[in-house]
């Protein structure tokens, strides 16, 4: 019949638009990985800064750096798509070197305004397993006149455990170095406390799928509480990331969590814009009825 007919058609049609899809798709990932090496000599690179506070003060603790690429003709590229790529085509390396070089020297620019911050950046499976990254930080740490624990660094599970062994040397080095490092993206990956106990792990970070609907969810209000519960238990510190308003803060905090990062708080800024920022933003940075 005609409607079978018509049917049919659709189908082939949203089939051969579902393929020019996938072709486009196909076509972007090539042409970025093919100027992603430009990208650091073209200074299409940038990183902004998020803030996370300290719970118990109200205080800003740390900044964490992301990454920021603006493609000449496509335009500002997420890192969920650049750096998945960049880790894929072996690139990566060439991105966090810039990326380490960059946050060293902001923090040194930043020392020099007598403002003594501490920037959390993110490593990549690759870095981890790249036994000269504890001397290449150690020396940048000395070159720009930083201290330690003005770095500290995330990695998620499964970063950590595409080589288990080799990660935990390298992060038992920089941790002995006096960096702080958290477990990003805590609750989504598959590995045991019993994995994560071995490593040299300071904080773990809830991940933002708990977090966004923390006011509404009564699941996710479990899962938190009782995440919040083990860290403590560990002797971790514990960060929410996604928090997104005030109530969700307010639950945090009676929760006991020790540090909050979100768009409550601020979305992630130019580095000109960080210590005007802290300057403008009234302090403490928590719900009025948060007290703990
Ligand atoms: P991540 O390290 O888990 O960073 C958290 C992401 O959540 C960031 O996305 C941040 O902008 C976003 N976010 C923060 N607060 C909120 C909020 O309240 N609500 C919502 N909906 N989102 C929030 P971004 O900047 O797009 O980064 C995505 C991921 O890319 C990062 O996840 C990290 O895994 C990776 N990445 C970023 N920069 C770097 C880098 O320099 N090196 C490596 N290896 N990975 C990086
Ligand atoms: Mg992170
Ligand atoms: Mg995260
Ligand atoms: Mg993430």
């Amino acid at each position: 019949s005609d409607i079978a007919l018509d049917k049919a058609r659709g189908q082939q049609l949203s089939h051969e638009s579902y393929m020019e899809g996938q072709e486009e798709q196909h076509l972007r990932q090539l042409m970025l990985i093919r100027d992603l090496r430009d990208a650091v000599t073209n200074s299409e690179l940038w990183m902004a800064y998020q803030p996370k506070v300290d719970t118990h003060s109200g205080k800003v603790c740390q900044f964490e750096a992301l990454m920021r690429w603006r493609h000449p003709t496509l335009g500002l590229v997420p890192p969920d798509e650049f750096i998945g790529l960049a880790e894929r085509s072996g690139n990566i390396s060439l991105l966090s070197s810039w990326m380490l070089a960059h946050v060293c020297e902001q923090l040194h620019h930043w020392k020099c305004a007598d403002s003594h911050l501490s920037v959390a950046i993110n490593l990549s499976a690759s870095d981890l397993t790249d036994l000269t990254l504890p001397k290449r930080i150690k020396e940048l740490v000395n070159h720009f006149n930083l201290t330690p624990d003005q770095l500290a660094l995330e990695v998620t599970e499964s970063t950590v455990m595409q080589d288990v062994d080799a990660a935990t040397e390298t992060l038992l080095a920089l941790s002995q170095q006096g960096l702080k490092i958290a477990i990003d993206d805590y609750g989504t990956g598959y590995s045991s406390l019993a994995q994560l106990k071995r490593l040299p792990v300071d904080e773990l970070k809830i991940d933002k799928s708990f977090v966004l609907k923390l006011d509404t969810q009564g699941e996710d209000l479990t899962i938190v509480r009782s995440t919040i519960e083990m860290a403590h238990n560990l002797g971790l510190k514990i960060v929410a990331e996604g928090v997104e308003n005030s109530a969700t803060a307010e639950l945090l905090c009676k929760l006991q969590c020790d540090y909050l990062q979100g768009y409550w708080i601020a979305k992630p800024m130019p580095a000109e814009a960080v210590l005007g920022w802290l300057d403008d933003t009234p302090y403490p940075l928590l719900p009025s009825q948060a007290t703990h």
